[in-house]
């Protein structure tokens, strides 16, 4: 379905009054983050952003870790119309639910000593009760317990209350109890119910996705937070996005980092759109963001979205953080993602180092593990393995 609702156009118009309170380090307004949208003055929204990402994390370095995506099912009983993941029947061609012992048995070879994350989500399952959930993340914990849970986004928490009868926050601490160490930030989509409604109207609302995460904060938990960009939402919609997570963040403190997710339009009911996002957009909408998230400590530029030339040109657009190896992705692929479904760590060191930034290997809650401040040859592996198989590096000496 193609998509014709127009994004207004950017316009030239003067950032003076916007620059001189991030200056001052004041909080912006709805109405500051709005003419930022629609500034086409990439490069001083760009230095905004840069400055308050040097005001809370320095201009040295960026995070990365080893981590590995765990999807168990993409069988869902909701019907969200930018989902390209989701099959709806067990029996449909494509649908797979993996057991707990089929999910620690296929990572296994992925899986070493240094992989400090597994970031689990994945489909609402029809049938299968809330032990399906538990159960897995205590295999996992019993099998790789060196390994931190990140798992299950509000809405699939949300879901789970629905399954039990139980309250939130109830669901939250029996997955503590199993092994559940933090909350990634997918299911956040567009908040504003104009957009929420027509692009996934079963999902939790804005409310209850916000005061999860206010439960979860409370618990102890740090969380972390999504915004889906560049589909049929206006600037409006973004900015009135953020100021919410900037609200909820004053008042529960727990959310570890923002990262705008970039739409993809493949094998969905929702489809492309005539102006599908652009680079400009993408780099204007991570800048935005660590602009008006003033409270959050993190950026994410997520290269499995962004494309690794994108996320690490984000890197000087206010973003800290690039995501990790991840190894296996279907969410996005299955939504037309070109780019690999891995990088490995010196793929990610070459990256950052080509900016000018010093790679810090982190674990979830932002545990300082390595930090790479030597020549990159330091780090250069004799060989790496790639989808035709190993191959050996050549180190070429230049004089
Ligand atoms: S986005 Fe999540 S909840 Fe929505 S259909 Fe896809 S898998 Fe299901």
């Amino acid at each position: 379905m193609l998509q014709t609702l127009p994004i207004p156009a950017t316009q030239t118009s003067d950032l003076s009054d916007i620059v001189a309170k991030v200056d001052a380090g004041e909080r912006l307004s709805y109405d500051d983050g709005l003419r930022l949208f629609r500034s086409n003055d990439l490069l001083t929204v760009g230095q905004l952003a840069n400055q308050v990402n040097t005001r809370i994390n320095g201009d040295k370095y960026v995070y990365f870790n080893q981590n590995r995506h765990i999807n168990p099912t993409n069988v869902c009983a909701f019907h969200c119309n930018f989902c390209s993941f989701a099959k709806f029947k067990e029996d449909t061609p494509g649908a797979y639910t993996w057991t707990p012992e089929q999910i620690v048995e296929r990572i296994r070879p992925d899986v070493h000593n240094r992989v400090t994350e597994f970031h689990i989500v994945g489909g609402l399952h029809p049938t299968l009760g809330f032990d399906y959930y538990v159960d897995i993340l205590r295999a996992l914990k019993k099998e790789y317990p060196w390994v931190h849970l990140k798992a299950f986004t509000g809405v699939e928490i949300d879901f789970f209350a629905q399954l039990t009868g139980k309250d939130h926050r109830t669901v939250l601490e029996e997955l503590i109890e199993a092994g559940l160490g933090s909350m990634p930030g997918g299911g956040a989509e567009i908040f504003h119910p104009d957009i929420r409604n027509k692009i996934c109207p079963e999902k939790a609302d804005a409310a209850t996705w916000l005061a999860i995460h206010g439960i979860a904060h409370d618990l102890g938990l740090h969380t972390n937070a999504t915004m889906l960009y560049g589909h049929i939402e206006s600037y409006e919609h973004r900015v009135d996005h953020l100021i919410r997570l900037r609200e909820q963040q004053d008042r529960s403190g727990g959310f570890n980092t923002f990262i705008p997710l970039r739409y993809h339009p493949e094998n969905n009911n929702l489809g492309r759109r005539l102006d599908w996002t652009t680079a400009h957009d993408t780099l204007k909408t991570i800048a935005v963001s660590r602009i008006l998230l003033d409270n959050f400590p993190h950026v994410k530029a997520y290269w499995i979205m962004l494309t690794p030339p994108i996320a690490q040109l984000a890197l000087h657009f206010g973003a800290d953080d690039i995501d990790g190896t991840v190894v296996e992705e279907k969410i996005y692929h299955d939504a037309g993602a070109t780019t690999e479904e891995q990088l490995d760590k010196f793929d990610l060191l070459r990256l950052i180092k080509a900016v000018g930034k010093t790679p810090v290997e982190r674990d979830t809650l932002y545990n300082v593990i390595e930090i790479y401040d030597q020549p990159i040859e330091t780090y250069a592996p004799d060989s790496r393995k790639t989808r035709r198989g190993e191959v050996k590096i050549t180190h070429i000496e230049l004089n």
